[in-house]
């Protein structure tokens, strides 16, 4: 049995729910340009955590699906167009939100696909021109 902390989300409107459980593997904000194009923001905010913390718990026939690459499989509220959530199958995380799961405290600790910023954020936390290498990408740091 697992005492682990959840944390509720849900879309604009309220058709789609989901919970996450534990602790995400990792969180900060992303600069590529698919997440700018796909969210129409400047940066996404993401939490990363296993699939199997992630569990829609209303509105599951409700969401729509779109994969421009096999890396991702972007998710939305099929009523109100609300992003929910990115499924990243090669890397084994799902990508839910920061912005729909506001219980959870969002501590940034890295920024990634920095390389392709178009808003530079001086926080301190580390860049990656691209993707951490556990993530697969080429570890490489950029200046901030
Ligand atoms: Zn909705
Ligand atoms: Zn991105």
């Amino acid at each position: 049995m697992s005492t682990a902390r959840t944390y509720t989300g849900r879309c604009f409107c309220g058709a789609v729910e989901l919970v996450v459980s534990g602790d995400p593997a990792l969180m900060g904000y992303c600069h590529c340009e698919s997440c700018r194009r796909w969210s129409a923001g400047p940066v996404n905010a993401f939490t990363l955590w296993k699939p199997e913390s992630v569990k829609i718990t209303k509105g599951a026939n409700n969401i729509g699906s779109y994969s421009k690459t096999p890396q991702s499989n972007r998710k939305w509220c099929k009523t109100c167009g609300g992003h929910i959530l990115t499924e990243h199958p090669s890397m084994g995380l799902t990508d839910v939100y920061a912005a729909v799961i506001p219980d959870l405290a969002f501590k940034p600790g890295v920024h990634v696909h920095y390389q392709e910023t178009v808003l530079r954020i001086k926080d301190g936390a580390p860049k990656m021109k691209d993707l951490p290498k556990q993530a697969g990408g080429s570890g490489m740091e950029v200046p901030e």
